[in-house]
């Protein structure tokens, strides 16, 4: 068995500096939530809520879990770019 390195819980940390991670919890577990403004969406992302693009200058949200899944480098490597609309719909 590979150990974890569980003996430090590291605090979220902000994608930007300046801007804060909230962390929230839905149906399935906690997530760490961070709005991107207008003016940081320099690239198309296909929400996946909808399906559909978040398309370059909207302000949306990103989300990622707190907790890495198993064999992932870091939660924020699994970050999703969500419409406000379709995170907001979550449970
Ligand atoms: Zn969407």
């Amino acid at each position: 068995m590979p150990k974890r390195p569980s003996k430090h819980t590291q605090p979220p940390r902000p994608l930007h500096s300046g801007s804060f991670a909230t962390l929230v919890e839905k149906a399935d577990g906690e997530w760490l939530v961070q709005s991107m403004p207008a003016g940081n969406a320099t690239k198309p992302y296909t929400c996946p809520g909808c399906g559909l693009t978040v398309p370059v200058g909207q302000a949306h949200l990103v989300s990622w879990p707190r907790q890495a899944s198993i064999g992932s480098p870091s939660a924020v490597e699994e970050r999703r770019h969500w419409h406000t609309s379709c995170w907001n719909r979550r449970h």
